[in-house]
């Protein structure tokens, strides 16, 4: 028997969160953002539940050619465009359109032989100060570019800082507007928080949406919303079973550092989880699990193959029991991610993409 732990990707929750995301911004096109291995779930695990997404998003160039080998013939983006010359004869071959956020890029696109010109999206710095050109540096990109033989249409991008939090997005919105208003070309503006939080606001036109953790089922800005207030679902589940029942006296303690000291009689699940499976070594006890469905919580350190977690108040529960570690038990409990991120003081990004490699994975319908 294998080890007792497999996670499962929910392809009806992916396809729900997508129609989720749909509702919210009804004019918008949707780019279902498939980086870092689709967010950990696996590109070929979720495409059949994001194939009614408009195009995908990812920034790989090896993840690209996965999903043309999946049969994907619509639009696929590079969110961080090409990171070498190279890199435009595959978006030429596979018709990859791609970001273009510095000068660098304009140069190898303007060096580049093709037939056929590229679809790019010229990427705008409002405020973020990662990718893309300063506000005043914009218009002179985009002559350039629309100067080149190589380019085909010039769509505007941005990305929000803050559009998860209190600071919001109007303050890169207006730059954007200001520097864009007049240039032709599709908008693409909103990541998940700015889809889910500021759909209603006018000024936040996004012809192409790109929401990623929204279609994974974690609320972009949790703790102040929680999935279910999205009506997203987890598309990710992880579980583990009961291995080993210790009953531990009063004193005793549990686990590496003795962290946990048992203040009554005690019965410890040993659970086949542990942090080379990507749950997180920092969650301290107290962290949430399901213990068949039901709440229960962890108790003491997290080990690399292993977590303990409290039986007593589950008398039924014993070796073979199923443990969630997040997702959604059999019975339809679900124990979001965010609360497992929240107690490692992490997001769910963090978790779904540290999944490790040795975890099984099954695709539920
Ligand atoms: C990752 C990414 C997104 C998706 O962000 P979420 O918060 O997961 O919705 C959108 N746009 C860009 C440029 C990104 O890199």
């Amino acid at each position: 028997m294998p080890r007792p732990i497999q996670a499962t990707i929910h392809t009806a929750a992916l396809r729900h969160n997508l129609s989720q995301v749909r509702q919210a911004v009804a004019d918008a096109k949707v780019w279902a953002v498939v980086k870092a291995n689709a967010y950990g779930h696996g590109i070929e695990r979720v495409f059949e539940g994001l194939r009614g997404a408009d195009g995908f998003a990812l920034l790989d160039l090896t993840e690209a050619e996965r999903v043309r080998a999946l049969g994907w013939r619509g639009p696929i983006l590079l969110l961080e465009g090409a990171f070498e010359a190279r890199d435009l004869e595959l978006c030429s071959r596979l018709h990859l359109w791609h970001t273009v956020h510095c000068d660098e890029q304009i140069d190898m696109l303007a060096l580049h032989k093709t037939h056929e010109p590229h679809r790019v999206f010229l990427k705008m710095n409002s405020g973020m100060n990662r990718l893309g050109f300063a506000p005043h540096r914009l218009r002179s990109a985009w002559t350039r570019l629309n100067a080149l033989p190589q380019v085909d249409e010039i769509s505007l991008m941005t990305h929000f800082s803050d559009a998860d939090g209190s600071k919001g997005v109007a303050h890169q919105v207006a730059r954007f507007e200001e520097v864009t208003r007049d240039l032709p070309g599709e908008r693409s503006v909103s990541n998940s928080a700015a889809t889910l939080r500021h759909a209603q606001d006018p000024a936040v036109k996004s012809d192409w949406v790109r929401p990623g953790i929204a279609v994974y089922g974690s609320a972009p800005d949790h703790p102040e919303h929680n999935a279910a207030h999205w009506g997203l679902q987890p598309a990710m589940t992880l579980s583990a079973q009961v291995i080993a029942v210790q009953h531990v006296q009063t004193g005793d303690s549990v686990g590496y550092g003795s962290t946990f000291v048992a203040e009554h009689p005690t019965r410890i699940g040993v659970v086949a989880c542990g942090y080379a499976d990507g749950y997180p070594r920092i969650c301290p006890t107290g962290t949430p699990v399901l213990i068949e469905g039901a709440r229960g919580r962890t108790v003491g350190r997290v080990s690399m193959d292993m977590l303990t977690v409290d039986l007593t108040p589950f008398p039924e529960a014993g070796v073979g029991s199923t443990v969630t570690l997040w997702g959604q038990a059999a019975n339809g409990v679900v124990l979001p991610i965010d609360e497992v991120a929240q107690a490692a003081g992490t997001v769910g990004y963090e978790l779904m993409c540290a999944l490790a490699q040795r975890v099984p994975v099954a695709v539920a319908g």
